[in-house]
């Protein structure tokens, strides 16, 4: 167990943002759902901040209408689409990044839609205008399947170029799809991240795997209310 806590902060989850024909995996909105999603959480009197800044704020109590908006694996859209809308709005967000495909593509989804994933300057701009940048390895690797020095590799290095990249500490993590056994998410702490980001509750649930809310193209209002229900029913309401 690791600090399972009774309030679970609300976190949606985000992968890419752009028109699409064909989407598989479910893991892109088109911009003006994003643009409707965003106006929804303004009207509902949220505000939409990065994990670092959401955990910062409930240290000292004061994460009142926040919610997190991650976006993983930096795909090229966030800097050009979903960025400048946030923006609109006063919001900020996470992005996690895959280290070692700066400027490449998701070769890892061999099956799915091939995406373009930001250059190191545009992860700089990103980060310029108040985005928090952080790590989702160097090879968006299945850390279940990795040794502990691969695991201790992927954490520590993906950091290192990503720190270098923007010159700026980078301390969030997001575990590539979800995965947050109880050996990754110690390895996530003791390799100096301040969180870390899974999918789904779990008995490891916390701090180091914050359980996030997916957010696709067909939520509409009332599902993204349906889901906001939800995660309050599950976790209590923070504060
Ligand atoms: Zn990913």
């Amino acid at each position: 167990m690791s600090g399972r806590q009774g309030a679970m902060p609300y976190v949606l989850m985000y992968h890419s943002v752009q028109e699409y024909d064909n989407d598989p995996f479910f893991i892109t909105v088109s911009p003006r759902r994003f643009s409707a999603q965003m106006a929804w959480l303004r009207r509902c009197g949220l505000r939409g901040v990065s994990v670092r800044e959401l955990l910062l704020a409930e240290a000292s109590g004061q994460a009142r209408g926040m919610v997190g908006l991650t976006f993983d694996d930096g795909y090229a859209d966030f800097a050009a689409v979903a960025v400048p809308v946030l923006q609109r709005y006063g919001f900020t967000a996470t992005v996690f990044a895959v280290a070692g495909h700066l400027g490449g593509r998701n070769s890892w989804d061999e099956n799915g839609p091939d995406k373009t994933l930001m250059t190191a300057q545009e992860l700089r701009k990103v980060a310029d205008a108040g985005m928090e940048v952080a790590s989702h390895t160097v090879t968006h690797a299945f850390l279940e399947m990795a040794d502990d020095a691969m695991l201790a590799a992927e954490l520590k290095e993906s950091r290192t170029i990503l720190e270098e990249t923007l010159d700026r500490e980078v301390t969030g993590f997001a575990y590539p799809y979800g995965l947050a056994g109880a050996r990754e998410v110690d390895a996530v702490r003791a390799a100096g991240y301040t969180y870390g980001c899974a999918i789904w509750p779990s008995e490891n649930s916390g701090r180091y795997a914050l359980a996030r809310t997916y957010i696709g193209d067909r939520d509409g209002r009332l599902r993204l209310r349906a889901k906001r229900v939800r995660h309050h029913m599950r976790w209590g309401r923070v504060r």
